[in-house]
């Protein structure tokens, strides 16, 4: 509404309700996304751990038991357990003296630390799509590992692994794991193919854009391949993928994803 109406017309209507005069808005500072990933200090002398959570799911597995190893932590030094919004957990009020008790009990559970995790994953979310809701028209949780580890070995080819990358995949077009302003964002559309859209930005203050419809599965991260190309070799000093994808224009990047389709068929 703002975007058709005027930053002064949202103004007049908010005065109207409000009853009062508002001051003319300011420059908001540059919008940046804190990583409480790994030890912190708290402000009290007292110390918060942030542990990454694959889509928020504490559950036991094959490869790291961290629903055990938090259950342990939490009842034995009594943190306090606080849930982000990018799907990862905080461990809060922890004693100096606990941290290396709390990190051995992370490690004999083969919790991955913030440190082992690829930027790709680590920055990565998933909405429960299947089998959880009903709404539901592809995977997303399940499939996150997969979709993140193929784009991460295209990425690693072009030496773009350690830049940092918002993932978001969502299961329908609802959006509920926000991918509409990340870097890249992977949407259900029909079973087993999704939307690709890209040019939002990494703290999510812009929204991105469809760029290819109907992928299957397997070929999402061979489907955004030209563009990491075109990233690696062109882009400026310190540019995030999605404000790369902005920069050079819907336009463009329809034409190389046209361009390697035509060189691929
Ligand atoms: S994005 Fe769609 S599939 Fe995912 S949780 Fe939301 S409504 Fe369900």
């Amino acid at each position: 509404m703002i975007a058709e109406n005027g930053e002064d017309w949202a103004r007049e209507r908010l005065e109207e309700y409000l009853g009062k005069a508002l001051e003319p808005s300011r420059e908001m500072p540059a919008f940046s996304v804190p990583d409480h990933l790994g030890w912190h200090e708290q402000g009290d002398g007292r110390l918060y751990l942030g542990i990454p959570v694959s889509s928020g799911r504490v559950v036991d597995s094959t490869q790291s038991c961290i629903r055990t190893a938090l259950h342990k932590i939490v009842e034995r030094f009594r943190c306090d357990p606080i849930l982000m919004p990018s799907q990862d957990i905080i461990l809060s009020e922890i004693r100096p003296q606990d941290r290396d008790t709390i990190e051995s009990v992370l490690r004999e559970h083969g919790v991955p630390r913030a440190e082992d995790i690829a930027p790709a994953a680590r920055w990565a979310l998933a909405c429960p799509a299947l089998p959880s809701c009903g709404l539901a028209l592809t995977e997303a949780e399940r499939v996150c590992d997969d979709i993140v580890a193929g784009i991460e070995a295209r990425l690693r080819h072009y030496g773009l692994e350690h830049e940092r990358l918002s993932i978001r995949i969502t299961g329908c077009p609802n959006g509920c794991a926000r991918p509409y302003t990340g870097d890249i964002g992977i949407v259900g559309r029909m079973p087993g193919f999704y939307s690709l859209y890209v040019g939002g930005d990494f703290a999510g203050t812009r929204l991105n854009s469809a760029v290819a419809d109907k992928v299957p599965l397997h070929a999402i991260a061979e489907t955004l391949d030209p563009l990491f190309a075109l990233y690696a070799s062109a882009r400026a000093m310190g540019e995030g993928f999605g404000d790369f994808c902005h920069r050079i224009g819907l336009p463009a990047v329809q034409r190389a994803l046209a361009e390697w389709r035509k060189g691929a068929a």
